[in-house]
């Protein structure tokens, strides 16, 4: 496969953009590839620049389960642009857009709409903080919940209280207040809970950890995490972002049946456009300015545009049996490509629902230690073979891939087969 048209355009991007890139994964560097410039995408496959035909497995990183380009999301999209693409007042359509969410997800009794999971997790945990006049923020090793700079740190060593920002320009103090614990490990959690807990404001978490890799959590641990934090007046946050809307119609929360105080969603809930919210009981949603003293605003928050997008997206999928149809068949393709790949003992293939990653490892993948030990120069080779057979894979041992309603059985089955292949 030739792409000298996206090679000339990534070189001209290079010259006006930090690393021709506006997000770091798109750069491909983890899998030592000149990134591909798209031009136009449908249903389950993208085309660049140059003409080449991939079929996405990334799915601009979770947003498309419908598949791109869904034409009811797309009219829905063009009709809200041809009334007006942002008025700075009120629009009909961000209630409408809130109700659905808050019959999928009734734990969110109320919400507000931002433009991006990284405000989302931002502004809830300013929620969580002004709620419980704690500051303490607890999160896992591994999770991901955008790049505001108390998110950015990982725990610094074996010893999981010290902590350490895992970027550059952020401030030591403002890592300060941030507790990074192991994911899935409910005996650490607990003991941090019971020394400490009661100077927690909030604990966030993944429900199903997409960031190191796919990783399932473990049975008790989400429910320890449900109990602790009651326990000690903490707010327990679910980062919903890629789950929300992906697993069930109601989330990673339905599914496992644990009612956090907050959840954050992303991703699916724009239908393809710049909108996030998040929600929670209405007594600390109520703290948010204009009801309360916790500030937080957004110039094109409940954009029309993401709004109308988002509400075509969201009817498409308030059907529980949606879900039900397509996790099946996504499980007959997760056995297919698991018996494929049975004689292999250093390939595992963790998945949730429509979401998967296969990991280089001989361990089971658990968390970020586990996550962190599989083989990246063999990923690397799996995804530029995937490639060279037109299946465009995420380009990161540590992201998920996400199978779309457009992905039918004829694409699965050949997308076992080159997995197979591309494995061997
Ligand atoms: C993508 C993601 C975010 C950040 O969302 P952006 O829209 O990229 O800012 C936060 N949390 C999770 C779990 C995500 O996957």
């Amino acid at each position: 496969m030739e792409r000298p048209k996206s090679e000339a355009a990534f070189a001209e991007a290079q010259k006006y953009i930090p690393g021709g890139v506006d997000s770091p994964v798109r750069a491909l560097s983890a899998v030592g590839t000149t990134p591909i410039v798209a031009e136009r995408a449908e249903g389950p496959y993208i085309w660049d620049v140059d003409g080449n035909r991939y079929t996405d497995l990334c799915m601009s990183w979770g947003v498309f389960l419908l598949g791109h380009n869904q034409k009811d999301v797309t009219r829905a999209a063009e009709a809200a642009v041809r009334r007006g693409s942002s008025f700075g007042m009120c629009t009909a359509g961000e209630t409408r857009l809130a109700k659905l969410v808050n019959a999928a997800m009734p734990s969110m009794e109320r919400l507000r709409f931002v433009n991006s999971g990284t405000e989302a997790t931002m502004s809830a945990i300013r929620v969580a903080r002004g709620f419980t006049g704690r500051d303490t923020l607890v999160k896992f090793e591994g999770c991901y919940h955008g790049h505001a700079d108390h998110l950015l740190v990982s725990a610094g060593s074996a010893v999981a209280n010290l902590r350490r920002a895992s970027s550059a320009g952020v401030p030591e103090d403002f890592t300060r207040h941030t507790v990074c614990l192991p994911y899935n490990d409910t005996a650490t959690f607990s003991k941090y809970m019971a020394e400490s807990g009661d100077g927690v404001a909030a604990v966030i978490v993944e429900p199903v950890a997409c960031n190191m890799g796919v990783v399932p959590p473990k049975p008790g641990f989400l429910e320890t995490l449900r109990r602790e934090t009651e326990r000690h007046g903490a707010v327990l946050i679910f980062d919903e972002v890629i789950t929300g809307f992906r697993l069930t119609s109601g989330g990673a929360q339905r599914l496992y049946g644990i009612r956090p105080d907050m959840t954050c969603v992303g991703k699916i809930v724009g239908g393809g456009f710049p909108a996030a919210a998040f929600g929670g009981r209405a007594e600390i949603m109520g703290m948010l300015a204009p009801s309360g003293p916790v500030y937080q605003a957004g110039t094109l928050s409940g954009n029309p545009v993401a709004m109308a997008a988002g509400e075509a997206t969201l009817s498409r999928l308030s059907d529980q049996a949606v879900y039900d149809m397509h996790n099946e068949r996504c499980e007959r393709f997760f056995r297919k490509v698991e018996s494929v790949l049975a004689h292999k003992k250093d390939v595992r293939v963790n998945h949730v629902g429509s979401m998967f990653t296969i990991f280089f490892n001989s361990d089971e993948v658990v968390d970020f230690a586990t996550s962190a030990r599989s083989d990246k120069p063999r990923f690397a080779k799996y995804f530029n073979n995937m490639l060279e057979r037109g299946f465009y894979v995420s380009p990161s041992q540590f992201e998920g891939n996400f199978i779309s309603l457009t992905h039918d059985d004829n694409i699965l089955d050949a997308l076992a087969v080159a997995i197979d292949e591309s494995v061997e």
